[in-house]
């Protein structure tokens, strides 16, 4: 059970006053939902808020406090004009100005006549102070409530700093105290303060200039982060191997029958990774191991193999995959792989429903499905397996590492394979990962060619499409990839549809659009049509990362490929050169590419290896980018940024290896402190695990 201290933070956010349905929905699009995540949302600025009492001497355009006396309201008298309030700064005019306004409102908070405080940009607009939407207003007795030093929160549009604040500060104020968790040695070693100062101090900066990565508060909760994260992948992973997993029989007759009739020869990557699948599936231990490979490389055959030792055995197998595209695309795949064998296989996504969803899920009960293909569908609760033996995990970066082990938490050990197509340096997989095993592929299938790279400037485009009129005058298609906007999905739909109407007047007809804000359906609809009718070009904007599979594509155009970083490049690029034709890449890119994006597209002329590319990448950007970004493909950290925080980790293993020796179960005080720490960063799925034994 839940200790009460962690119930209190693990409260639904509609539990504190002020939120109702609508800021709910808000805070939850920022994973906001309990406010535990409220104390994790770190502010990843400070500003300073100049206090005033002369105007005179306050910076224009900077963030200040000022003491006014409201002296008369001008409402707006159209949507479009702004609401005025003329005030009084000592003898100086200046106005509050508020858009769209509901004046009700702000006709009480600032009533005439009175004094208040407010905060915000200043501004000299037509020989007249301004400030627009001012951030903060106060009563003058509550002046102290305006720091000086006020943290800036990541937010999203409907939500401001204010109400981040206030939501932050009221939680912080009833946190429960904590007993320390980590050693005194290395509380000693960093000069670490505990951990209700450190998350109070991080979201009350005393001062700018000590708001940096060395931040000594953001470096314990760091530490914090690492340890529990690889403590509790420490305990999952123990209490694996002490259960004796499945153990399939090596010698199958179905594997030989199937390598003879593949209409290819396996790689010796592929031959070799797959025989140290082979001995861990045959072992007694269950397995978890990660396999990765560039895209093309035959991941899906090596799986395939495994998944046919189980079925031999006498188990089930499910692939589990992010989408309901790639689910169907290996489902048609499969089904042609195994024709000539009479093996059940089925699909189940979220698109099942009603009967023929209680249908299929009696199909896996009885056992009568055998390979089973699905989306997340694969685990929620409806569905029981009769004798799973092995998941098959791909493009596992859609996935949390702990949503993958929900399969080991339903009572049975199935083996686990998690395929992942962004290759992934050694130091980082630890990380991330903790000592799962690893296979990679590392060569990829004979006869197919490399990939050959160009670089043009976008202002060449016109030349570019000239070549392209030539090259699609055949039954070949092309990707067009649309640039993408920082943090922006909508801009960068426009971006993308812009191209598409501009496209599809030289290409008449012949152009399609895909982009995330579709409905899986209508992506799923289009990339049918894309690749079954005489459609040349693909529109998208980067959804079509993962794992599409369309052989007569052969051309992939990145536009702005100085945006993208180069794991996701090299995702990209991965979507063309599934055959044995030349397939090509172009990367257009603006003027004046600046150092970074230059070394990036030099990379990707000259290699094809994903491998080598994951390592410059980490070069490049650096652990904390490679590992942070949504594009990379990792998990990520809340707090803990191994570009700065890569000492931690080492400390934080050795911590965690020291745990495992004297105290597994975390029992007594110090195993409650530890279960206090998994709790806090929402690791109690490893908590779990141990009361399950
Ligand atoms: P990945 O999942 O690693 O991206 P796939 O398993 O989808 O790659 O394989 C890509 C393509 O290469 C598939 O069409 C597959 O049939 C083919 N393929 C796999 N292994 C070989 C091989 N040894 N020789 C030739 N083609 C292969
Ligand atoms: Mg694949």
């Amino acid at each position: 059970m839940r200790p009460e201290k962690i119930n209190s933070i693990y409260s639904l956010i509609t539990n504190l006053p002020g939120i109702g349905p609508k800021i709910e929905s808000l805070f939850n699009r920022m994973g906001i939902y309990r406010n535990i995540h409220f104390l994790w949302h770190i502010p990843y600025n400070v500003i300073k808020r100049q206090k005033h009492t002369n105007i005179h001497e306050a910076k224009i355009n900077s963030l200040v406090t000022l003491r006014i006396k409201i002296i008369a309201h001008k409402p707006s008298r159209f949507k479009r004009q702004p609401y005025k309030i003329n005030c009084l700064c000592g003898d100086t005019p200046i106005d509050i100005i508020y858009f769209y306004a509901r004046h009700p409102v702000i006709k009480s908070s600032l009533p005439i006549g009175k004094e208040k405080y407010i905060s915000g940009k200043l501004e000299y607009f037509r020989n007249s102070f301004q400030i627009t939407h001012p951030s903060h207003i106060v009563e003058i007795e509550n002046l102290n409530e305006l720091k000086d030093i006020e943290p800036i929160y990541g937010l999203t549009a409907g939500l401001s700093q204010r109400i981040v604040i206030k939501h932050i500060q009221k939680i912080l104020k009833s946190l429960p105290n904590f007993k320390e968790w980590i050693d005194k040695e290395l509380i000693n070693k960093y000069s670490f303060n505990n951990w209700n100062e450190s998350i109070k101090s991080i979201h009350n900066p005393k001062n700018i200039e000590n708001f940096s990565n060395l931040n000594i508060f953001r470096r314990r909760l760091a530490f914090d982060e690492l340890f529990a994260h690889q403590l509790a992948i420490s305990i999952i992973r123990n209490s694996n191997q002490k259960r004796k997993g499945l153990s399939f029989t090596k010698k199958s007759k179905l594997i030989d029958e199937f390598i003879k009739d593949l209409p290819f020869k396996l790689t010796k990557s592929q031959i070799s990774v797959w025989e140290e699948i082979q001995d861990d599936l045959s072992s007694k231990n269950q397995m978890v191991r990660l396999l990765q490979g560039d895209v093309g490389s035959g991941k899906t055959i090596v799986a395939l193999l495994a998944i046919l030792q189980a079925i031999e055995t006498g188990y089930q197998a499910a692939i589990m995959v992010p989408t309901s595209i790639l689910a169907n695309q290996h489902y048609q795949n499969i089904l042609t792989l195994l024709e000539s064998f009479s093996i059940k296989t089925i699909i189940l996504t979220g698109k099942d429903k009603g009967k023929i969803r209680i249908e299929k899920n009696l199909q896996i009960l009885k056992g009568e499905a055998q390979i089973i293909i699905g989306t997340h569908a694969l685990i929620q609760d409806d569905v029981s397996f009769k004798s799973i033996g092995l998941i098959v995990i791909d493009e596992q970066h859609r996935f949390g590492v702990f949503q993958r082990m929900a399969f080991t938490n339903k009572g049975i050990k199935p083996s686990i394979l998690v395929m992942s197509a962004t290759p992934i340096p050694r130091t980082l997989s630890l990380a991330a990962y903790g000592d799962m095993d690893e296979s990679r592929i590392t060569e990829k299938p004979l006869g197919r060619l490399p990939i050959k790279t160009t670089s043009l400037n976008l202002s060449k485009e016109k030349i570019l499409i000239e070549r392209l009129k030539e090259k699609l005058k055949s039954n070949h298609k092309a990707y067009w990839i649309c640039p993408l906007v920082e943090e922006s999905e909508e801009l960068d739909l426009k971006a993308a549809t812009i191209r598409h109407k501009h496209l599809d007047k030289i290409f008449k007809n012949k152009v399609l659009l895909i982009h995330g804000r579709l409905k899986e359906k209508d992506k799923e609809e289009i990339m049918e049509r894309f690749q079954k009718e005489d459609y040349k070009i693909l529109v998208s904007t980067t959804v079509i990362e993962v794992g599409i599979d369309i052989k007569d594509a052969i051309t992939i155009i990145i536009e702005h490929a100085e945006r993208f970083g180069l794991a996701q490049l090299h995702q990209l690029r991965g979507r063309v050169g599934r055959n044995d034709l030349q397939s090509s890449c172009v990367l257009l890119h603006k003027d004046n590419l600046g150092e970074n994006a230059k070394k990036r597209i030099d990379k990707m002329k000259k290699t094809n290896d994903g491998f080598e590319i994951a390592e410059e990448d980490l070069i490049i950007r650096g652990a904390g980018e490679v590992l942070g970004r949504k594009q990379s493909g990792l998990p990520s950290f809340k707090v803990a940024d191994l570009t700065y925080d890569s000492d931690l980790l080492e400390d934080a293993r050795n911590s965690v290896l020291k745990i495992v020796e004297n105290n597994p179960r975390l029992e007594n005080e110090n195993g409650e402190n530890l279960k206090n720490l998994l709790y806090l960063f929402e690791r109690d799925i490893a908590i779990k695990t141990l009361i399950a034994g």
